[in-house]
């Protein structure tokens, strides 16, 4: 007989529950006006968001991807380019700027999971045009020297912020730091849509408003196409859901970091390494991710105990087949490689409560390899 309690990975209908009301009168809001691309919603989203993270200019999008994307291509980056981008980070960061026709020039991950500042100044050659940091699990990377470097070599710096809605730099939110923060809003970030959404954010009012063409088909003004565009527009019924979300998310956050600061109590395997935290930055704890050397053993260990895990991420960018063409062998960023055989991602989720925690801590204490 089991009676064992179940732990998953992760779990996003209690975080909806939490504020069914709300969620629902602004679905019906949306759905009761008979208008449901680019309109109000959008716009106070926008406006919103950008006062949220103290931004200038924020441009709602279809997705993280197309935040990226768009970034890039704002930018005039492209063929002919190079983008120097960390080796440890999920493969939308590079399509975004192969997408455009530039080349990804990798760099190392330092020991926080964030892009090696030294090593990303040794990449920059004559045809560098950005910087790419991703602050990945939800830790701001290296903001001070990056920013540095760009000023220097005058290269923009478009961050990564995917994984890092609210997370803080020295007292500054993440997306506002460089030239144009990108952001996904899929179900599963901290500030999550209920399906398919993004924006980015920047001081740069022109680049904003290039972005804000190339959204809508290259037209401000209706049946005006002025540049090629694309359809990459964030939908009423998400905008408005997010507008409901990101009044919770400062406490999201915050409950993700509780959780993440009881592990940090509680795990004390000498066989796993905990997240290292940076004392300029706050991490919001996207993914609480531990370091194993014997990491499948380990995700075995909990699967048997009913507890979810996943890896984030078992393919680096350089070694997977969507970029064979680059012939990059194994040991090419041995550090990536490394993190990708190491990682694992701990069950984290709202409403995850102490019992669930203490299970889990449980568990990864009692593994023995
Ligand atoms: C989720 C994510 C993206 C892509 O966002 P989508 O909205 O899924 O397109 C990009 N970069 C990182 C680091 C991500 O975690």
């Amino acid at each position: 007989m089991n009676t064992m309690k179940k732990i998953p990975f992760n779990i996003l209908a209690p975080a909806f529950e939490a504020h069914a009301a709300e969620y629902e009168e602004a679905a019906l809001r949306v759905l009761r006006s008979g208008w449901y691309v680019l309109g109000a919603e959008v716009e106070s989203f926008e406006r919103e968001f950008a006062a949220y993270l103290g931004a200038s200019h924020c441009v709602g999008l279809n997705s993280g991807l197309d935040a990226l994307v768009l970034a890039v291509r704002a930018l005039g980056i492209g063929p002919g380019d190079e983008v120097i981008v960390q080796a440890n980070t999920y493969i939308a960061t590079v399509l975004a700027i192969t997408a455009c026709g530039a080349a990804p020039v990798f760099v190392e991950p330092d020991e926080y999971h964030g892009l090696d500042t030294a090593r990303a100044e040794a990449a920059v050659t004559p045809r560098t045009k950005a910087i790419l940091p991703v602050h990945l699990y939800g830790q701001p990377c290296g903001m001070e020297e990056l920013l540095d470097i760009a000023e220097r070599r005058g290269l923009a710096v478009i961050e990564d912020c995917a994984q890092s809605h609210g997370a803080m730099w020295r007292g500054r939110k993440t997306g506002t730091l460089g030239t144009v923060g990108c952001f996904s809003f899929f179900p599963t970030k901290n500030l999550g849509a209920f399906g398919d959404a993004g924006a980015l954010v920047t001081e740069d009012g022109a680049l904003a408003d290039r972005v804000r063409t190339l959204r809508n088909y290259g037209s401000k003004e209706k049946y005006v196409n002025e540049i090629e565009g694309v359809n990459s527009r964030l939908d009423e019924l998400q905008a408005a859901l997010l507008r409901v979300r990101l009044r919770f998310l400062d406490a999201i956050n915050a409950e993700r970091a509780a959780i993440a600061a009881r592990y940090g109590e509680l795990i004390r395997s000498p066989f796993v390494v905990k997240p290292r935290l940076r004392p300029e930055g706050t991490h919001i704890f996207h993914l609480y991710v531990v370091e194993c050397d014997h990491r499948d053993r380990l995700q075995e260990h909990l699967s048997a105990r009913g507890i979810g895990t996943q890896i984030h991420y078992p393919i680096p960018p350089h070694r997977s087949g969507a970029y064979a063409r680059l012939g990059y062998g194994r040991g090419s960023f041995p550090e990536a490689e490394r993190l990708a055989e190491r990682v694992l991602s701990l069950p984290l989720y709202s409403g995850m409560n102490e019992d669930d925690i203490l299970s889990v801590c449980d568990a990864v204490n009692s593994f023995r390899p």
